[in-house]
């Protein structure tokens, strides 16, 4: 893979000259409250905050949106139907490993057997810029959860901070290579892709899962009734903030709105979330996951188990955005995965 070498300075260059070409939506972290950082359309790159620690959400709102058209129709016409499809064209910057992971796993559920044109439309538009984290976050346990390597699935330039004024990026695609074609970015040398390869370590997570995560099939089996669900269960507002803010919560509910004439309709998917209450009320009102319980136990299992058995890629990044997000401080993966083997999990 080559590797380049290119200034802070001339990379904000770089990405102030995407923005004004304005061939590209350009979108980065910003400082959206405070402190708490957001994936946001960029208009220049002095909100650019490339030393965030965590976003509150992934770059998932761009990819698969909380609301998000996917035909339309005349009522009464069964043949009106128009496929909806996003067309525009986008950069994403400074996405970590486990966002650019998570992504990975939406290019397998959503596109691998081609039947969601619309993400296939939205993915094969948008450029993924990555980048390794330059600040500590005391929820992440990323490098207990993924295998590095399905970052570079999805990420057509990899960015490393080398801890002096300049960035070292790693081209993945030729996507990516014609994107840097024309900035001031020039090859790197041996000491250079050394300091690059140390740095891609430089923040070590505060946060680590007390097994191998290659172990978590084995040490979850059996334990669906485990006392944990119970006992966290009792604390859960089933409020689903731990779901909204999964980069690899992928369910979705598809509703119609009708305009009032009620001559033309919109149908469109919206993010739904196995830890709410009716997630999985069925016809006749069945609900089959009834207690709060129940749906936790599901959650860690989809999370840990079910999603890398269906699609080979971990359905938790390890991002922690779950264990900040919760209001009863019982969601975080790393703790009832510690209960269950009898760690209590925690801090590295
Ligand atoms: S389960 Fe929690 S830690 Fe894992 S990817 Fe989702 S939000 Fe991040
Ligand atoms: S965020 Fe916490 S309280 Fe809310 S549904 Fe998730 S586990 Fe329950």
């Amino acid at each position: 893979m080559e590797i380049v070498r290119i200034t802070k300075r001339h990379f904000l260059t770089f990405v102030d000259g995407l923005i004004g070409e304005r061939r590209f939506k350009v979108i980065g972290p910003v400082d959206a409250l405070g402190g708490r950082y957001s994936f946001e359309p960029l208009d220049a790159t002095a909100s650019l905050r490339l030393d965030y620690d965590e976003t509150s959400l992934s770059p998932r709102k761009f990819l698969l949106p909380p609301r998000d058209p996917l035909l339309t129709y005349t009522t009464g016409d069964p043949e009106s139907y128009m496929p909806v499809f996003d067309n525009r064209l986008r950069c994403i910057i400074g996405i970590h490993p486990g966002d650019l992971t998570a992504i990975a796993l939406y290019d397998k559920a959503y596109a691998a057997d081609g039947v969601d044109d619309q993400y296939r439309v939205r993915r094969r538009n948008t450029l993924l810029i990555g980048l390794y984290p330059t600040r500590a976050w005391k929820y992440r346990f990323t490098s207990s959860m993924i295998d590095p390597v399905d970052c570079y699935r999805t990420a057509d330039l990899m960015m490393v901070d080398l801890g002096d004024d300049s960035l070292a990026l790693e081209i993945v695609t030729e996507a990516g290579r014609t994107l840097l074609a024309g900035s001031e970015a020039h090859s790197a040398d041996q000491a250079t892709i050394e300091t690059m390869n140390a740095r891609k370590n430089a923040i070590p997570d505060e946060v680590a899962l007390p097994i191998d995560r290659l172990n978590l099939p084995a040490a979850l089996a059996g334990q669906e009734r485990h006392a944990t669900f119970k006992t966290r269960g009792d604390k859960c507002f089933s409020c689903g903030s731990c779901v909204q803010v999964c980069p690899t919560c992928i369910c979705f509910d598809v509703r119609d709105k009708v305009d009032l004439t009620l001559n033309t309709g919109i149908r469109y998917r919206t993010w739904d979330g196995c830890t709410l209450q009716n997630f999985a009320t069925v016809a006749g009102g069945h609900n089959f996951r009834k207690t709060p319980a129940d749906r936790l136990q599901h959650r860690l299992f989809r999370k840990t188990v079910y999603m890398k058995e269906r699609y080979g890629i971990t359905g938790c990044v390890g991002c922690g955005r779950c264990t900040r997000a919760c209001t009863a401080d019982i969601a975080s993966i790393v703790e009832m995965v510690g209960d269950i083997v009898g760690t209590g999990g925690g801090h590295a």
